[in-house]
């Protein structure tokens, strides 16, 4: 029960000399582990469930920049609403909607990015591509949310050709969109890459890695 700070000053020094911003997901794992992990340098983290974000949230030091990961109901955006720094699991405008009413109730505009559904399984969320060229269209109106990229979730395989074509498929997806000129959506972030899968995510162009158990080691 002890974070890997070998792997930790590893992954740093590899990803900061190419400017890939390092998420540390911290999913399950207790505060004791994350406040190491901060105390190295580490101000990224992230979590994919509302109660428990906001428990560590409360506990640990404010100039941690939170990611919301996991699915995102509606009904729980206004529980993080004040401090979330980046909620990459934007699925619906119904949900964007209520971000950016909860955003502007806090008096802030809340970044995003949108997920997009590129594995194969039917678990995993996301939009489609048509889902996502409707939301685009109709964004213009929010103006307490910055759409700031996207992220995708490649199939959970051994098979790593599949995992790179599904990360080709979503850079090519980020490209189309990259020029796009609305004022709250400039596409900059590709958060794409897992412990399992991360340096293909990066050969195929992300930005964002979000790894776990590599830093902290195998969830229960
Ligand atoms: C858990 C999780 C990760 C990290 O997974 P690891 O395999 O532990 O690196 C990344 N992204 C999302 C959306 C997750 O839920």
């Amino acid at each position: 029960m002890a974070i890997n700070k070998e792997a930790y000053e590893q992954l740093k020094a590899d990803l900061g000399s190419h400017h890939i911003i390092l998420v540390a997901v911290s999913k399950t794992k207790p505060v004791e582990e994350i406040k190491e992990l901060y105390a190295l340098g580490q101000k990224d983290f992230g979590e994919n469930y509302v109660q428990e974000l906001c428990e560590k949230q409360s506990l640990l030091p404010k100039d941690i920049a939170w990611h919301f990961i996991g699915h995102l109901q509606s009904n729980k955006v206004k529980q993080i609403a004040s401090f979330i720094h980046l909620i990459q699991s934007v699925d619906s405008l119904k949900l964007l909607h209520e971000i950016d009413k909860q955003a502007k109730k806090n008096n802030r505009v809340i970044d995003c990015l949108l997920q997009i559904h590129i594995a194969q399984e039917e678990t995993k969320f996301g939009l489609d591509e048509t889902e996502l060229e409707q939301l685009l269209n109709n964004i213009g109106g929010f103006m307490n949310v910055r759409i700031c990229g996207l992220m995708g979730m490649a199939s959970f395989t051994d098979n790593m050709n599949k995992v790179r074509n599904e990360f080709r498929h979503l850079k090519n997806i980020f490209d189309r969109h990259a020029a796009l000129t609305i004022d709250n959506c400039q596409l900059t972030i590709l958060s794409m890459g897992m412990s399992s899968d991360y340096p293909v995510a990066i050969e195929e162009g992300s930005n964002m890695v979000r790894i776990g158990s590599l830093i902290f080691g195998a969830r229960n």
